[in-house]
């Protein structure tokens, strides 16, 4: 067997000892891997890259496509750019697959049952950086959701279930709410749901759903959730489990792959030789099965699961009276290379598919196709802050100073909440408000916009950004006002 070229950083904290440990036991389990190392994270922040990584290690990256990393340190202060967030952003790591797993009786833990696989979006949704200071008041924050990022992340996880051997795939949304962004993301798993009609699915919202996950993880098998859900769920999970020292994660790409654990570098255990490398080495499972060995995965996983039964533990998850052995990072490892080829007797012995069915998962967002896309209005945000901010005040001035030939003033909202016409004195307003003009008669152009923010610029105000208003084959392509 030809060997499989991987990339691999050591990293910061007890980044080299983990790995070091994790190398050492997939090479005993016969691993075919060639290993190209690459610096990355602390050493080259602190030389005045703030971005953490060299121009070369790209290459690699690019060469390999198959990024194996230990966890890094990002020095305090201002400036650095996560190297995580970068690599992602980079290679297109869409989909970041965390399964979180209770290993009861041998690792304490209040949900003895749980065994649940989280697929979180990566790359979109309030993760896009897209932020402004609008106001003296208001800053803002962009939540995209596209139907290609949800239609390859919600098809993954279903094609993920359907090469597991899960059962159910469940997707935890706020679309009570954000109907549109949050609404998309549901709609999709709905369609792309229908063509897996052996998996059972749901959907939960997002509040009521976390608070079920937090308490009966075991009702859950695959969930499948945008970004920001994601990133806080996954923790959650990842903690309930047992321990965060315990999960390894895969960021997946159409291009590219990285596997890491989800701890962070641990700066004050680095170099004592006590860390645990169990969450690295389960992302190193992972990649086994990426790279085509589900053979070596499966032997190193059923090894390491047998070693947490023999009661051999590092001093994370040790116990008095149920472990039998308090080991350093070494000595673990070394317990894990004595077992391959063991099974574990109480725990379930884990199997890999094999062969053809272990080809990486790939998917294909539907071709778009464009809608009649009408425009009927605009947004246009001010920036206002006279007259103790009354919105009859603002409403009067607009309708009195701003006329344009076929638009109109429909109403006034301040966060969200129609303020003109009709508007309750109880509401707080802010400085910035929203104006919605429609067209008197239909559709409008682009030319009534401009002109339109030439009337508001004569008049005086302060316009800060606009927001079209498209109708999409006859659908509103835009949410109303609370109250409108
Ligand atoms: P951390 O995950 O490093 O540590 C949190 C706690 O968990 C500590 O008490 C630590 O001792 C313990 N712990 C973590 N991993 C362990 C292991 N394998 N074995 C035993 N105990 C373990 O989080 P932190 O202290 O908030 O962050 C430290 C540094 O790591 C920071 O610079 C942070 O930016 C970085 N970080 C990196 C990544 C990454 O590279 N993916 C992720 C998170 C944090």
């Amino acid at each position: 067997m030809s060997k499989t070229p991987i990339t691999v950083a050591h990293g910061d904290g007890i980044g080299p000892e983990i790995m070091a440990a994790c190398l050492h036991i997939l090479h005993s389990a016969g691993a075919q891997i060639e290993i190209e190392e690459i610096v990355v994270g602390e050493k080259i922040y602190l030389s005045g890259n703030t971005a953490g990584i060299e121009p070369s290690a790209w290459d690699s990256l690019r060469h390999t496509k198959v990024f194996y990393k230990a966890p890094l340190t990002t020095p305090q202060g201002t400036g650095f750019k996560s190297i995580n967030v970068t690599t992602r952003k980079t290679l297109g790591l869409y989909a970041n697959v965390r399964p979180c797993v209770s290993y009861h009786p041998f690792v304490r833990t209040k949900h003895p049952k749980m065994d649940l696989v989280i697929i979180r979006e990566n790359e979109e949704d309030l993760y896009a950086g897209i932020e402004h200071r609008q106001t003296d008041e208001v800053y803002q924050c962009l939540k995209l959701i596209t139907r290609p990022g949800s239609e390859k992340i919600i098809r993954y996880a279903f094609e993920y279930a359907v090469r597991n051997n899960r059962k159910k795939v469940t997707a935890f949304t706020k679309d009570n709410i954000m109907k549109m962004t949050d609404g998309l993301f549901h709609k999709v798993f709905d369609e792309i749901g229908a063509e897996y009609p052996q998996i059972e699915k749901e959907h939960w919202i997002i509040d009521i759903g976390s608070a079920k996950m937090a308490d009966t993880p075991e009702a859950f098998d695959v969930i499948v959730l945008p970004n920001l859900y994601g990133d806080v769920l996954s923790d959650v999970a990842a903690q309930i489990a047992g321990s965060v020292g315990l999960a390894g994660s895969a960021n997946i790409g159409e291009h590219a792959a990285m596997f890491e654990a989800i701890h962070g570098s641990a700066p004050r255990r680095a170099g004592q030789n006590l860390a645990n490398p169990s969450g690295l080495l389960l992302a190193g499972v992972m990649m086994m099965v990426h790279i085509g060995q589900p053979e070596v995965a499966e032997r190193v996983h059923n090894a390491w699961l047998r070693t947490l039964e023999d009661g051999i533990h590092t001093y994370d998850i040790y116990q008095e009276g149920l472990s039998k052995e308090k080991v350093g990072t070494k000595e673990f490892a070394e317990a894990v290379v004595a077992r391959l080829g063991q099974q574990p007797q109480t725990l379930s012995p884990v199997t890999y598919l094999k062969g053809e069915a272990v080809k990486p998962i790939e998917v294909r967002p539907s071709a778009t196709v464009p809608a009649k896309k009408e425009l009927v209005g605009v947004d246009v945000f001010l920036h206002w802050n006279e007259e103790d901010k009354n919105p009859n005040v603002l409403g009067g001035a607009l309708e009195q100073q701003v006329k344009v030939e076929g638009v109109k003033l429909s109403m006034i909202s301040n966060r969200g909440q129609k303020v003109y016409p009709d508007g309750t004195p109880e509401t707080f307003c802010v400085d910035h408000w929203r104006c919605r003009y429609v067209g008197t008669h239909g559709s409008i152009t682009h030319d009534h916009v401009i002109g339109l923010l030439q009337a508001v610029r004569a008049a005086g105000f302060d316009f800060i950004k606009t927001e079209n208003l498209y109708t999409f084959d006859g659908e509103k392509g835009y949410s109303l006002g609370q109250g409108e």
